[in-house]
Formats: structure tokens, C-alpha cells, sequence
């Protein structure tokens, strides 16, 4: 069994984009920058998105955080991301979900540029995407591609089995993992709450990305011998007895399920880590050869 290890990849791949970062500089091309939205004081949503601003920060890249209340209304917020779309010091932007329930995600995310899309949620770039053309994949199905890849997991021909479909995470891994690419050429199911007979479907798998968000939902006697396991779920589990008072859980017994893997995913560490360093290879893309 073999870890396929998110964060010392992430690392990696954070160190080969700093590179790029000064080569490009060193051409006279312009700093990558990336802005962020974050609308009202959710915890998990500033963790994530002072993680990715420093991120940004470490690999060179320009970054701008724009917060506002949870009380902006959604015209506020459309503004906000016209003015974004209109500054052309700003290569890509993310708006941090989820929004306050008076504002519209949908409309929001229609709002922003194609091209500046480093999320890649808006409708034209999903599309995009299912074509197969060049775009912006969303960060946390394109770091599960980048990790497969850098460990030459084999995908052509295999059945994969995606847990979830949601927008941001299942239902792109589904498409991506069938593409005529690789990663990528597998037979794919796509699963959800609806699904009937779900652990014969998971134990006939080679691969399974496990996106649901229930702690430990994948158990060992539904995987097979010699699976590749990728486990997207995290959860914040109580935990008195230590320091924080929680623990992170994915959605992978991985103790009972990880001796019987070829490859699998750990929790924290996996594919965390690779979810914030695809947004800063996105957001190195949306720069492309602008000058300084
Ligand atoms: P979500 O929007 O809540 O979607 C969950 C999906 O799981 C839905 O499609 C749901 O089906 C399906 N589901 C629920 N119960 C099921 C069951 N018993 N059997 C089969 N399918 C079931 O979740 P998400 O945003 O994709 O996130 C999933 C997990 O990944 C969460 O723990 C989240 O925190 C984590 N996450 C991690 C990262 C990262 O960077 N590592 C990024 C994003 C999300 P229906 O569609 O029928 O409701």
C-alpha cells in the first residue's frame, strides 16, 4: 500500500510555481495575482481563505482579500465582482463559498469573467471542461488529477466510483476521470444519496473517490483488494480530550481500510493540501504571458 502523500506533492508543486513566478519576472512578465471574497465571518471559510492568501504570499504571487459583512447584499457583492472583472491588475478571483442565504450563488458565479474563473464554477468553464478544451478546473477535483498523475497511478480502463455530486467536487471527478486523457479513460459511476446498492458498486471498484462528507463512511468490506482509494471528506469531529477540541475526520475507515490499497488518500494531508496549490496553478495560468 502506498500513501499518495497531498502535502509533500503540494509542496512540490507550490516550489516549482515560485520558480515560475521569478523566471516570468525575470522575462518581464507580470506578478500573478489572486483576489479573494469573503462575505461574513464563518470560521471554516476565513481558515480556508487566509490559507489560500498566504499561500499566495509564499509562492510570490500578488494577493488581495476583499472582506464585507454578512449583511452585503447581493448587488454589493455583483458589484464587487465587476469591479474585479474590470481590474486588469487582477488575474483570477474567487468568490469564498458558501454565500449568506439572501444572496444567489448561482447568479454570483455567472457574474464572474470566464477567464478569471480560477475556481472554474462558472457554467461556460464546467463546459469547458466536460469538452475536454482549456480551461480552469475547479481546485479540488484538478489537485485528486494532479495526484494520481505525479504518482503514475494507472486509470485507463479501470472502474472508478465517485461517492457525491456535488458541483465542486463529484460530479467534475466523475468528468474528469472519464475523459480521453489521463488521468482519466475509466469506466465511471457516479453515486449519490439516491443510489441503491451502493457497497457492490464500491467493491467491484478500482478506484474510488469517497466526497460525501460522512465521517468514515467507507469501510473495509466495501473495497476490494488492491483498490486506489481517495478520500476528499473533511469533517470536524468532537474531540474534548485534545487540545483544539476536534479532530478532522475524512470519509475513509482509513485504519481498516488502507491495508487493503494499492494507493489511498490520508486525512489531513491529502487531498487538502493539493486543493489550494491547483488554485495557485490556476490563477498562474489566468496570468498567462501578460506583461509587467
Ligand atoms: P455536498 O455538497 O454536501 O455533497 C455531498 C454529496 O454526497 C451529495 O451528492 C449527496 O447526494 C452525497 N451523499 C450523501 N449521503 C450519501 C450516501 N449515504 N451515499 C452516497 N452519497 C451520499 O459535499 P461536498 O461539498 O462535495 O463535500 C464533500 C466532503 O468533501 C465534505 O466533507 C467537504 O468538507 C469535503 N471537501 C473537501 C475539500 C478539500 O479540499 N479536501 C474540498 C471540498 C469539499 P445527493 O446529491 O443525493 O444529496
Amino acid at each position: 500500500m502506498d500513501i499518495l502523500d497531498g502535502k509533500a506533492t503540494s509542496k512540490a508543486i507550490r516550489e516549482e510555481i515560485a520558480e515560475e513566478v521569478e523566471a516570468r519576472k525575470a522575462k518581464g512578465l507580470k506578478t500573478p495575482h489572486l483576489a479573494a471574497v469573503l462575505i461574513g465571518t464563518d470560521g471554516a471559510s476565513k481558515t480556508y481563505v487566509g490559507s489560500k492568501v498566504r499561500a499566495c504570499e509564499r509562492c510570490g504571487f500578488k494577493s488581495t482579500l476583499i472582506e464585507r459583512p454578512a449583511t452585503t447584499s447581493e448587488r454589493e457583492l455583483l458589484e464587487i465582482v465587476h469591479d474585479l472583472n474590470q481590474n486588469d491588475d487582477v488575474d483570477g478571483f474567487i468568490v469564498q463559498l458558501p454565500l449568506p442565504d439572501h444572496i444567489n450563488e448561482q447568479r454570483v458565479i455567472e457574474a464572474v469573467k470566464r477567464e478569471k474563473d480560477v475556481d472554474g464554477f462558472h457554467p461556460e468553464n464546467v463546459g469547458r471542461m466536460a469538452l475536454n478544451l482549456p480551461t480552469f478546473i475547479p481546485a479540488t477535483p484538478f489537485g485528486i488529477i494532479q495526484l494520481l498523475e505525479r504518482y503514475n497511478v494507472p486509470t485507463e480502463g479501470k472502474h472508478a466510483v465517485v461517492i457525491g455530486r456535488s458541483h465542486i467536487v463529484g460530479s467534475p471527478m466523475s468528468i474528469l476521470l472519464g475523459r480521453n486523457a489521463y488521468p482519466g479513460n475509466c469506466t465511471v459511476t457516479l453515486t449519490h444519496s439516491r443510489t441503491q446498492n451502493l457497497a457492490e458498486l464500491t467493491r467491484a471498484a478500482d478506484i474510488i473517490v469517497v466526497a460525501l462528507g460522512k465521517p468514515e463512511f467507507l469501510k473495509a468490506d466495501m473495497v476490494k483488494e488492491g483498490a486506489v482509494v481517495v478520500d476528499v471528506g473533511i469533517t470536524r469531529v468532537d474531540a474534548p480530550e485534545t487540545e483544539k477540541g476536534y479532530v478532522i475526520k475524512g470519509d475513509v475507515a482509513f485504519d481498516e481500510v488502507a491495508p487493503k490499497c494499492s494507493y489511498i488518500t490520508p486525512v489531513p494531508g491529502g487531498v487538502g493540501p493539493m486543493t489550494i496549490a491547483s488554485l495557485l496553478k490556476n490563477t498562474l495560468i489566468a496570468a498567462g504571458d501578460k506583461k509587467a
